[in-house]
């Protein structure tokens, strides 16, 4: 393993960056997604709707209530094609 830490992936429940603490995905891991999926857009808001899905459930339980504005904007509005 490197010493650069772990990658930028979700800690779940909170959502929140298992590497910089930042709210998921924080922007290395939205540079990563867009790499990985550059030659399949569809394919990368398919996933993330599946993971606002499930942030969007636990963080209901979590907190009594869940923004769905703003995880529409965290998780899929910087994504979209531009
Ligand atoms: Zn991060």
């Amino acid at each position: 393993m490197s010493r650069s830490g772990p990658p930028h992936v979700p800690m779940r429940p909170l959502w929140r960056c298992r590497r910089c603490g930042a709210e998921w995905p924080c922007q290395p891991a939205r540079l990563a997604l867009l790499v990985e999926y550059r030659h399949d857009r569809t394919a990368l808001l398919v996933y993330l709707s599946t993971l606002m899905a499930e942030a969007g459930a636990q963080l209901a339980q979590l907190n009594g209530s869940a923004a769905a504005a703003d995880l529409t904007e965290r998780f899929l509005s910087w994504a979209r094609a531009r």
